[in-house]
């Protein structure tokens, strides 16, 4: 009788941890600055270009609000997420006055080929036009959304309304709520932010990036997706324009906004400790005082990103400050290793990073070797 009782006690314990191991996959948000640079992410406003009259319309204001002597006191006035939290649980990378490196691996450096690149794992060689076309490569979320454990539990928010033609929204059948596009819902608070896109009365192709993160903030503690996709616009709308002072604080914005998201989700059992950030933008800009508005393959520094991420699995090793190489194209297999997944397309896709983790560099290189025999 004892037996029979400790076998039942046994088979329900293995039952149980089959149970959490289905589970335990994490939770990923995947957050994105468009055309937002390395420089500032690490040294904070530029003192040059805060001084710069053609760019700024009252400098002293602006180095009162992001001024200082050192690039670690100006990264921290103007990005105090990145710099009090991150930089303490997570591990930045992109720093290349250590040599460490991130840069895109297609040849364009817009903003299509860079969310592509990011969301497909392939630099594609043929250019498409940040318009709307549908884009045929296949992509992470798609993949993800055809999974049991994530069906129905991707989303993607984006304040540019190019996103549905990225990630072919109609033939993937994901959730992607871009521009100022509504999105369906009974519950109050959405169709309130509804209402209120409704009467912004000149749309621009960049929705405004406090609705994209009001709505996808309020979609998110509503129906818990596994992975989010959040991607911020308007830093890359002000460059454009040669406003550096609104593009900062654009970014400082978008910094506060994933703060608070971090907050929410961090306080949320369905996600607390269970849930990978990971930042980055679609390309970089120009590194001069004459070409930072701008960004194509001509201007120099337009390939040249950074990449942040925390959670799970991600060892708390800070701003990494060896020299190093990473591109855009392993951030889908990068996610799809935290994941625990596998995701084999029908192109090529760069390698997942070895994350900077002292014990498990050895694990993530035997990952890959796996990895490229299965395909
Ligand atoms: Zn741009």
């Amino acid at each position: 009788m004892k037996a029979i009782i400790i076998t039942s006690l046994f088979v329900v314990y293995l039952q149980f941890l089959s149970a959490q191991s289905k589970s335990t996959a994490p939770n990923i948000f995947v957050i994105t600055l468009d055309g937002f640079r390395w420089q500032e992410i690490f040294n904070g406003a530029d003192p040059g270009l805060m001084a710069n009259t053609i760019y700024v319309n009252d400098t002293a204001m602006i180095r009162q609000l992001y001024g200082g002597e050192t690039a670690v006191t100006r990264r921290q006035k103007l990005l105090p997420f990145f710099w009090n939290v991150l930089s303490k649980e997570g591990q930045l990378y992109g720093n290349r006055a250590y040599g460490n490196q991130a840069d895109v691996k297609n040849f364009y450096r817009i903003s299509y080929a860079g969310y592509n690149e990011i969301f497909t794992g392939f630099a594609d060689w043929r250019f498409i036009p940040n318009t709307p076309r549908f884009n045929k490569n296949a992509n992470l979320p798609a993949y993800l959304n055809n999974l049991d454990e994530f069906k129905g539990k991707v989303a993607v928010f984006s304040s540019w309304n190019i996103f549905p033609y990225i990630l072919n929204e109609p033939a993937n059948r994901i959730l992607v709520n871009s521009g100022y596009e509504p999105l369906s819902s009974n519950e109050p608070t959405i169709k309130k932010i509804n209402q209120v896109q409704d009467s912004i009365s000149s749309k621009s192709a960049c929705r405004y990036d406090m609705l994209t993160f009001l709505m996808a903030k309020q979609y998110t503690e509503q129906h818990h997706p596994k992975m989010l996709v959040l991607s911020f616009g308007e830093t890359d709308e002000f460059a454009h324009s040669g406003r550096y002072d609104m593009y900062l604080q654009r970014a400082n914005d978008a910094d506060r906004m994933i703060a608070s998201l971090w907050y929410s989700i961090q306080s949320d059992p369905f996600y607390k400790n269970n849930t990978v950030f990971i930042i980055t933008t679609d390309h970089g800009r120009g590194s001069k005082t004459n070409t930072w508005p701008a960004h194509h393959l001509f201007v120099k520094g337009s390939g040249e990103i950074w990449m942040a991420l925390m959670g799970p699995g991600v060892e708390a090793r800070g701003e990494i400050k060896e020299p190093g190489q990473i591109y855009q194209n392993q951030f889908a297999q990068t996610i799809v290793g935290l994941l625990g997944e596998v995701f084999a397309p029908n192109h090529s896709t760069g390698k997942p990073i070895v994350l900077q983790n002292a014990a498990t560099e050895k694990k993530q290189d035997t990952f890959v070797s796996v990895r490229v025999a299965t395909k």
